[in-house]
């Protein structure tokens, strides 16, 4: 008898031999544009912390503000007991903040997006996804048993085509900021091709909430966009944001739903109230600070330049995520290292993360960067990628 798992064996070595195997890095230092790493000091540039909020001495006092009054674990779901005065008040800021009647908390975004899209669509529905959509927001449509269809990246003709051959409740799904590539989505036609074809639109804006926008809105910001062009938001809050969780934003019919529906909303704890209080402080400093979204896309558009005097092609990207398209997945790995060895953090991601043939390395900015990082990360990139030929 051969011992339990041995064919695992067999897929790890398949994984492994085309470039794709995943590990962990250890950190032990606290998150921020320095990492401790085996005892090393390297840059970081590779987190979505964008706004420098992580470790902001504003959101860790208020997390042990927050874990004095309301202890560590939250004891429940949040229709069991465990909804806080903290949750509750967040759930309004960020009603305000993104200009919606409500918002909903969630444990993560990937559990947002489960949650979501299977409580408005099941069997008979259908459910439209730009091909570049986050795992999750694919997950949550395969879950949600309606018939699937993807439409070409960022492409309203294509998906019009494909609105046009269906019937019944229709939901057009797309990431507002690609988080792999940077890109908006093209909300205006997005939006237009779902009132031609009465469907709703949500938008997972994960990478553009705090960030886009010239009060950190997000990507609805950028647009003009509101409640009626876009029925549903979703924001996360451990990126931008800095902290964990995520929250889902529109009408009251539509957070009521989601209260009552929602599988991934109701049969989960609550996060932690702490981690609220501490999101409460840092969508101050969003709200509050500029600076912050000025410096990233000084830096971003600094980047840019620097990359093209060094003849590195860089992908069509005005956001704080700025990846270097390298193709094979082991050659992205190997540079990678190579920049690990050099002193900088950039992660190489591949398949199935990104189409086959498309593994890049994620270039992520944040606001404590100075120039000088970005200038010392560009001289190492040239090196890297030069060595790698
Ligand atoms: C990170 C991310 C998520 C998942 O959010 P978590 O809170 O990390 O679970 C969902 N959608 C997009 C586009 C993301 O980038």
């Amino acid at each position: 008898m051969t011992p339990p798992f041995s064919q695992l064996t067999t897929s790890l070595d398949d994984i492994a031999r085309q470039g794709l195997y995943r590990s962990r890095r250890v950190i032990a230092s606290p998150q921020g544009i320095n990492l401790e790493i085996d005892g090393r000091h390297i840059v970081n540039f590779c987190s979505n912390d964008y706004l420098g909020l992580a470790n902001h001495p504003d959101v860790v006092n208020a997390f042990k503000a927050g874990a004095d009054k309301y202890g560590v674990g939250s004891g429940s779901a949040h229709l069991i007991c465990g909804h806080s005065a903290a949750h509750h008040v967040l759930e309004e800021e960020l009603a305000a903040f993104t200009g919606r009647d409500r918002a909903l908390l969630f444990s993560t975004g990937y559990m947002a997006n489960i949650g979501v899209i299977s409580a408005l669509l099941g069997r008979g529905d259908a459910v439209f996804e730009d091909r570049l959509n986050h795992a999750s927001l694919l997950d949550g449509g395969l879950l949600s048993g309606a018939r699937f269809k993807r439409y070409a990246h960022a492409d309203a003709v294509d998906l019009g085509a494909n609105l046009d051959k269906t019937l019944g409740r229709k939901l057009i799904v797309t990431d507002g900021v690609f988080s792999m590539d940077g890109d908006f989505a093209p909300l205006d036609e997005l939006t237009v091709a779902a009132k031609k074809h009465d469907a709703w639109l949500m938008v997972d804006d994960a990478h553009g909430l705090g960030v886009i926008g010239e009060h950190g809105g997000g990507i609805l910001e950028h647009y003009g966009l509101g409640q009626d062009g876009v029925p549903v938001l979703m924001g996360t809050l451990g990126k931008g944001l800095g902290t964990f969780g995520a929250f889902v934003a529109g009408s009251e019919l539509l957070i009521e739903t989601l209260i009552q529906k929602a599988r991934a909303y109701i049969y989960t704890t609550a996060l932690p109230a702490a981690v609220a209080e501490a999101t409460r402080a840092s969508l101050k400093i969003v709200i509050a600070e500029n600076w912050r979204r000025d410096k990233l896309r000084q830096l971003s558009e600094r980047f840019r330049l620097g990359a093209e005097q060094l003849g590195i092609t860089l992908m069509p990207s005005s956001s704080a995520i700025q990846p270097i398209l390298i193709g094979g997945s082991q050659r992205a790995v190997d540079i990678s290292n190579a920049l690990l060895a050099a002193g900088f953090l950039v992660s190489a991601i591949r398949p199935p993360t990104v189409p086959q043939g498309s593994a890049r390395l994620r270039v992520t900015f944040s606001a404590l960067h100075e120039e000088q990082h970005v200038d010392r990360l560009l001289d190492a990139l040239a090196e890297a990628i030069a060595g790698s030929k």
